[in-house]
Order: C-alpha cells, then structure tokens, then sequence
C-alpha cells in the first residue's frame, strides 16, 4: 500500500528529483549551464501549469516516490527516460530525437462491459489484428527513441492477459508502465502476477460512487464489484492505483464527484483522475460535452484537494483539462496513441491522422 508523503521528506524528494534532471540535462547537453537553463523552464513550465501553487502531498512505494500518474516515479529508469525526452523537447540537441515521452497502446478491443460513454465503440469487440511479436516491434522503436511511460488499454487490456504481462515485463527495465482498466476479473493472483512482471500504476474506471449507477453505466451488473476487487488485490500486490472517472454534467450537478472522492478516500485511493466525457464513440453527436460551469466546479474541486493541507489525507485529484488553459494538451506531442491495428492517432479521443504526426512517425519507422 502506497504511503502518504508530506512536508520535509516530499521537500527533500522534490530538491533530490530536480537534480537528478539537471544531472540528465548535463549528460545531453555536455554542459551543466545549459542543462540548468533548461530545468529551469521545466520546472517554470509545471509552474505556470498548476498556477504557481504546491502539491501538498507525493506517494512512496517500496522506496519510489510518485505525485501523479503521468510522471514516472522517482528514482527509476523510466523517469530518467522520461525526463530525458522531456529536455529533448524543452531544447533538442537533433532533429531526430523526437522528445516523445508517453505511447498509450491499446492492446486489444476485446472487453466485457458495454459502457454508456465508450469512445472506442466503432471499433470495439474486434478481433485482435497485431500479435505480440508485432505490437513489441513497434513499440521497441519508440522506447528506443525515448518514451519513458507505457499506457496499455484498449477495450480491456485484462483481456489479453498473457501478452499484457509478456510486454509489461519486457520494459521492466526501462519504462513506467500503467494500465487504464475497468478492473473485471483483476484478481489477486492477477495482481501479484502484473507486479511481478514490472507494472507500475493501475487506473481504474469508477463513474459513480453508488454502486447501481456505476453498474448502469458500464452494462454490467458486476463492474463496482470489481472495481472494488482490483482496488484492493492491485493495494495488495503493491501497485499504484488510481481511479478515471468521466463524470456527467448531472453528476457534477449533484455533487457526486465529491461524493466519489469520498469513497476513494475511504479505499485509500491515492489518485482520482477526473476526465471530461467527448462526444465521440457511443456519445458522438450527443450534448454530452460540459460547459464552463461544470469545468470551473471540477477545477475547483481539483485545487482544493491538491493545495489545502485541510485535505491531505484526500487523494490527489487531477483535473487534466483544467490545465489547459496554461498547457496545450501534449497529444502528437509528447504522447501517441497505437490503437489495435497498428495506427497511430494524436491520442485515443482524436482519430485524426495529423502531418506532424506522421512526420514523427515516419521517423520512428526510420
Ligand atoms: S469504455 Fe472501456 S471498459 Fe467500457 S466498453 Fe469501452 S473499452 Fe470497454
């Protein structure tokens, strides 16, 4: 079970970290000034991004510090890799290097719930086109040009179980790696097994903090029940959990997030990731997108647990568009979506084939 970290230590983590990128800086740029010019607009980049405020709480396990869920935990390969290409987009010491820092691969379509908000929907239950062999070849090529965080899904990445751990314990060594699940099946043998093979963080989808509703949702009379499980058996087995949430405009009107911030509270959920539903997949053409109203309300709730050390036994809760309005969202830029057969798209919401993409792409065949 991860522990909360607060004040000095997170204090002491956060100095050592910073070194530890200037020291990545001075390996690429051969020069500890410039590799200081450039962690320093890193880190005012972050700044501006959460408003100049400061993160009251981290997480430790097994000696790995974490305070979210898309940087890699410190210390670890994959955060030196990360980081790395973090620099590299920052100020690229070569055309070549594509400062790419996160591949979200969707492994299969396979899936067990049938779910109100899918955005996978045109293309889910497909069989499987890319075997394992084929997904490690393309995937080899973006670890080797600097992706330091791996993101399988799908459907339901549970449902390939056996090249999920094959991939997983491939990049052990050299990656962070995570799994955006809805938890069904993740047993605790399945749990200590994904650990055992080098997985990092799971996020688990929870939409409603009652069980009914959430079931409703997802299609499936068992899916909070095994929300439940997975959270557990994954605490168990030493894993990073982290709870996606897509909450509706009537549940922000009701109040549910705070009530499902609650429940993670009380499972000792270290993360909830509040994501905001597309009209795309089942709700394409639908009035599913939120209006600013609801935007301010989630940005709200998402400070207030992250800066007032009233909340410190909260999770952290990150609000990931909240921050646009001070960071342009990174798809095709410092992440890529593989989708099942082979293609790559900006991210899993536009399945748009961008020229920069393909550019980067391109180079990544090269
Ligand atoms: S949202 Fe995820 S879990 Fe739900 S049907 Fe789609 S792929 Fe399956």
């Amino acid at each position: 079970m991860a522990r909360i970290v607060t004040r000095v230590e997170y204090d002491v983590v956060r100095i050592l970290m910073v070194i530890n990128i200037w020291w990545l800086g001075v390996k690429l740029y051969k020069n500890p000034r410039t590799a200081y010019k450039v962690v320093k607009r890193l880190i005012s980049n972050f700044q501006d991004m959460i408003g100049n405020k400061k993160l009251v709480r981290a997480f430790e396990i097994e000696g790995k510090y974490s305070w979210d869920m898309f940087n890699p935990a410190w210390p670890t390969p994959g955060f030196n890799t990360f980081f790395t290409s973090h620099l590299q987009e920052i100020k690229p010491t070569d055309q070549s290097q594509l400062g790419l820092r996160r591949l979200l691969i969707a492994i299969t379509k396979r899936c067990p719930l049938a779910c109100e908000h899918c955005s996978e929907a045109g293309t889910l239950y497909n069989n499987d086109v890319l075997s394992c062999e084929e997904f490690v070849s393309r995937i080899d090529k973006y670890v080797k040009q600097g992706v330091g965080q791996l993101i399988y899904s799908g459907g339901e990445p549970l449902s390939r179980f056996n090249d999920l751990i094959t991939l997983i314990s491939r990049y052990k060594l050299r990656c962070d790696q995570w799994i955006y699940t809805s938890g069904f099946g993740l047993t605790l043998e399945k749990a200590h097994q994904l650990k055992q093979a080098g997985l990092n963080g799971a996020a688990i989808s929870l939409d409603n903090h009652v069980e009914q509703n959430h079931n409703m949702f997802r299609g499936s009379s068992k899916s909070f029940f095994w929300v439940h499980d997975a959270v557990k058996n994954l605490q168990e087995a030493g894993v990073l959990v982290a709870l996606n949430v897509c909450p509706t405009k009537t549940y922000i009107e009701s109040a549910g997030v705070e009530e499902l911030i609650e429940l993670a509270k009380k499972w000792n959920v270290q993360i909830v990731n509040l994501l905001e539903p597309r009209a795309v997949g089942n709700y394409q053409d639908q009035d599913v997108e939120l209006n600013v109203a609801h935007k301010d309300r989630l940005k709200k709730i998402s400070d207030q647990f992250n800066f007032d050390r009233a909340y410190l036994n909260y999770p952290t809760v990150l609000y990931p568009a909240g921050y646009r309005a001070a960071k342009a969202c990174g798809g095709g830029i410092s992440y890529l979506f593989l989708d099942y057969d082979g293609t790559l798209y900006p991210c899993p919401f536009c399945k748009v084939k961008m020229p920069e993409i393909q550019q980067k792409a391109a180079l990544c065949e090269a």
